[in-house]
C-alpha cells in the first residue's frame, strides 16, 4: 500500500466516523423499516416474526415458557422439521435452482440444485437409518468442506438425530473427546480431502481416535472420489455402499418438537475447554433464518458466500441453515484462500458472481498483509459484506470497505457466540450507518446491558467499559451445555443472576466479553474480559491498543498481552507480525510505540514490542492472547489443544530468546 493511500485512510478515519449505507442497497434491502425494532420490543411475541418465516407442522401454543429459568422453552407445542424447511418447501418454486455451489480446491465444481439436495439428503437419511441411527441419537460428523457435510447434517435433521459437527482440522484426541462427552454412537468421516495440493488422509484421525473412544461407535465413511483413495478399515461402513442400497428412496421428515435438539456445537476453545452447546430445533432455526434474512440480507436469487467452515457455528447458521431455509444459493469452498495463489478468493467471487460475502477480521488482516495487488484483475461486485469472530480494527474495516467492497457495499460487523445461535449485536445494514470498529446496535428484540463487576448496570451510552450481558432470552440461545446443566448455569448465569429466583427477570446471561456502549447507542466489543488489562489503574482493552498498533503502515497483525509488573500492576507487551517484505527494525518499533502514545496516551506505552513470524491462533482464526500472556510472564503454557499450529508458542519463545 502506498503512503498516499494510507493518508486517505487515516484522514478518512479522522474526519468520518460514520458511513452511510449505499442508497442502492437500502432500496433493495429485506428490512429497511426502523419500525421492526418496535415490533420486536413486544417481548416475546416480536420473535414470532422470525418463526413465521418457517413452515410448521403444528403451530406453537406459547411463544416463550420462562417459568423455569434459565431453561427457557421457545415456540412451545410447535412442531417442524429443519430439513423440510431447508429443502422440501422450496421444491415447488425452485427445484432447479442451485442450493449449494461447491468448489473443490483444485477447481472442481458441483452445482447441487434443490432437487439434487432433496434426493441426496433423502438417500442419506435412509442410509443412516439402515445403519441403525435412531431419532435422538447424536451423530458426530467429522467432515471437511465437501458436499457430504451439509448433506449428512440435513439427513440427520430429517430423521431427528441431532448432529455434532467436529471441525475437520481437529485432531484424533479432540474428536474422541467430543464423541465421548456427547455419548455419540455414530461417527461420520471421509477418506480424505485436498489441502494445498495434497490429498490429506483424514480418515486416519478416526482410526487413531478409536483407542480413545469410551464406547464403540459405528463409523460411516464417505469417499472424496468414487473410489476410496486410502485404506479404509473393515470395521467401517462405506457410505457409497449404503447409498447404493437406497437409491431413489424417500424418507418422510420427522416432525420434531420445537424444543427437540437440532445439534450440538462445541465452542472454539479460545479461553479453555470447549463447551458443548445444545441448540433447539424451532427457536434456533427461526433465529438463524430471521437474522440471515434481515442482517445478511439474503434473497433466493442471490449467490451468497460465507467463507467460514461449516465446522463452526457461523457455518451452521450462515452457510447451511439460514441461507438454505431462505432458498438461496450458498457457496462452499474446500480449500484455503491462498492456494494455489493469493487471489483464489477473488477468483471464486468472480467465477460465481457472488453478491454477499461473509468473512472474519483475521481473514481481512490476511488480505491486507498480502496487499491489494492480489485483488487486481478480478471482476466482482459485492452488495453486502459482513464480518464475525473478533472485533475488527477500524484500519482493517476501512481496507475491507475500500479495496474489497469498492466503497459501494454495505458492511455489518456481527457480534455473537456459539452459544447464541445467531447475531446478537449488529446493525441492520439498511437502517443504520456503519461505524468502523463498532458492532453497532443490538439486533431486534435483543436487550444487552453493560454491567460493572458487582453486576450493577453502567449507565447506557457512557462509553464506560464493563461486562457484556443479555438481559432477556432469545430464541437462538443454547438450551444447555450438553449433559451438564450445572456448567450451563455456572458459565453463563451464575455471576449476574439471582439463581434462587424463579422469575426470569432476575436472570441475566453473561457473555464473558468486555464492551462499552457509546452515546450513539452503538456497542463496541473490546475483547474477552480476560483481555482487558489494568495499567496503573487505567482499564485498557486489547482492541484499542491493537488498533493503534495496526495503524502503523508496516504492521500486519498485532496482539497485546498483559505482563505482570510490580509497579503498575500490568503492562502491555505487543506482539507484532510485519507485512510482506518489511524489515523488523528499531525504527519500526519506535513508530509503533509512538502510535500508541499518540492514539491512546503515554500510560499505554508498550513495555516491549516483540516481532514474531506468527501469532498463536485457534483453528477458527482467533488470537489466543492468554498464551502470549503465559510467554510474557514466563509461565507454563495453558491448554493448547485448540491451537491451529501447536508449535507457534514455542517458536515465539525461541525467537524471543534468540533476540
Ligand atoms: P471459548 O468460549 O471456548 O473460549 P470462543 O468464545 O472463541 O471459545 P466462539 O463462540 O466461536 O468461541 O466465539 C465467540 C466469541 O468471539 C465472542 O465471545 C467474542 O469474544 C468473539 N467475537 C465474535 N464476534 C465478534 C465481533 N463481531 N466483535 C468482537 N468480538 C467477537
Ligand atoms: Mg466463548
Amino acid at each position: 500500500m502506498s503512503n498516499e493511500q494510507d493518508l486517505t485512510i487515516e484522514s478518512k478515519l479522522a474526519e468520518q466516523e460514520y458511513f452511510e449505507p449505499p442508497t442502492e442497497f437500502v432500496g433493495q434491502a429485506n428490512m429497511a423499516d426502523p419500525a421492526v425494532y418496535d415490533r420486536f420490543d413486544e417481548f416475546p411475541e416480536g420473535f414470532e416474526e422470525y418463526a413465521e418465516m418457517l413452515d410448521w407442522d403444528e403451530h406453537w401454543d406459547e411463544v416463550l415458557d420462562d417459568s423455569n429459568p434459565p431453561f427457557y422453552e421457545w415456540f412451545v407445542g410447535g412442531k417442524l422439521n429443519a430439513s423440510h424447511n431447508c429443502i422440501d418447501r422450496h421444491l415447488d418454486e425452485r427445484k432447479n435452482q442451485t442450493a449449494l455451489l461447491w468448489e473443490g480446491e483444485g477447481g472442481e465444481q458441483r452445482n447441487i440444485s434443490y432437487q439434487d439436495l432433496y434426493r441426496e439428503v433423502n438417500e442419506m437419511a435412509a442410509a443412516l437409518r439402515s445403519a441403525g441411527v435412531e431419532e435422538d441419537d447424536i451423530v458426530t460428523i467429522h467432515l471437511p468442506m465437501v458436499p457430504a457435510l451439509p448433506i449428512t447434517m440435513l439427513a440427520c435433521a430429517r430423521i431427528g438425530a441431532p448432529h455434532s459437527v467436529v471441525f475437520a482440522g481437529y485432531s484424533a484426541g479432540a474428536l474422541a473427546e467430543r464423541v465421548n462427552t456427547a455419548d455419540s454412537e455414530h461417527v461420520v468421516t471421509i477418506d480424505g480431502y485436498y489441502r494445498r495440493g495434497d490429498f490429506l488422509e483424514h480418515i486416519e484421525k478416526t482410526d487413531e481416535a478409536t483407542d480413545e473412544f469410551d464406547g464403540d461407535p459405528d463409523v460411516l465413511a464417505w469417499t472424496r472420489h468414487d473410489e476410496p483413495q486410502t485404506d479404509i478399515s473393515d470395521d467401517y461402513t462405506l457410505v457409497s455402499e449404503l447409498l447404493a442400497d437406497h437409491r431413489g428412496e424417500r424418507v418422510e421428515p420427522v416432525s420434531r418438537d420445537a424444543e427437540d435438539p437440532l445439534f450440538l456445537m462445541y465452542t472454539s476453545g479460545t479461553t479453555g475447554v470447549p463447551k458443548g452447546c445444545q441448540h433447539r430445533t424451532g427457536g434456533y432455526l427461526a433465529y438463524a433464518t430471521g437474522t440471515a434474512n434481515y442482517v445478511e440480507d439474503i434473497k433466493p436469487g442471490d449467490t451468497y458466500w460465507c467463507m467460514a467452515d461449516i465446522g463452526w457455528i457461523t457455518g451452521h447458521s450462515y452457510i447451511v441453515y439460514g441461507p438454505l431455509s431462505l432458498g438461496t444459493t450458498s457457496v462452499m469452498y474446500e480449500g484455503t484462500p491462498d492456494y494455489p495463489h493469493k487471489g483464489r478468493t477473488w477468483e471464486i467471487a468472480e467465477k460465481y458472481d457472488v453478491d454477499i460475502f461473509h468473512t472474519s477480521p483475521t481473514a481481512v488482516r490476511q488480505f491486507m498483509k498480502w496487499g491489494k495487488e492480489e485483488l487486481e484483475g478480478y471482476d466482482f461486485d459485492f452488495r453486502h459484506m459482513t464480518t464475525v469472530g473478533e472485533p475488527i480494527q477500524p484500519e482493517a474495516w476501512l481496507w475491507y470497505y475500500e479495496h474489497i467492497g469498492d466503497e459501494s457495499a454495505a458492511i455489518v460487523d456481527t457480534w455473537w457466540q456459539t452459544e447464541n445461535g445467531g447475531h446478537l449485536i449488529t446493525n441492520l445494514p439498511a437502517i443504520h450507518d456503519m461505524k468502523p470498529g463498532s458492532a453497532g446496535r443490538p439486533a431486534p428484540g435483543i436487550e444487552p446491558a453493560i454491567l460493572d463487576d458487582r453486576g450493577d448496570e453502567i449507565e447506557a451510552g457512557t462509553a464506560q467499559a464493563g461486562n457484556l450481558a443479555i438481559t432477556r432470552p432469545w430464541p437462538g440461545m443454547l438450551q444447555t451445555v450438553y449433559g451438564n446443566d450445572e456448567r450451563f448455569i455456572e458459565e453463563y448465569w451464575e455471576r449476574f443472576s439471582d439463581t434462587d429466583s424463579g422469575d426470569s427477570a432476575d436472570w441475566v446471561y453473561e457473555a464473558g466479553d468486555a464492551a462499552m456502549q457509546e452515546a450513539d447507542g452503538y456497542y463496541r466489543v473490546l475483547g474477552r474480559l480476560d483481555d482487558v488489562m489494568n495499567v496503573a489503574g487505567h482499564r485498557l482493552g486489547t482492541m484499542e491498543l491493537e488498533s493503534a498498533v495496526a495503524e502503523v503502515e508496516d504492521v500486519a497483525e498485532a496482539a497485546v498481552a498483559a505482563r505482570d509488573d510490580t509497579e503498575k500492576g500490568e503492562v502491555p507487551d505487543v506482539y507484532v507480525t510485519v507485512r510482506e517484505g518489511v524489515e523488523e527494525t528499531e525504527e519500526l518499533r519506535g513508530r509503533i510505540v509512538e502510535s500508541v502514545e499518540e492514539g491512546i496516551g503515554k500510560f499505554a506505552r508498550p513495555s516491549n514490542v516483540l516481532f514474531v513470524d506468527e501469532l498463536p491462533k485457534t483453528r477458527s482464526g482467533k488470537i489466543m492472547r492468554r498464551l502470549l500472556e503465559d510467554i510474557s510472564n514466563d509461565e507454563e503454557l495453558g491448554n493448547t489443544s485448540t491451537l491451529a499450529d501447536p508449535s507457534v508458542p514455542e517458536t515465539i519463545r525461541d525467537q524471543l530468546q534468540a533476540d
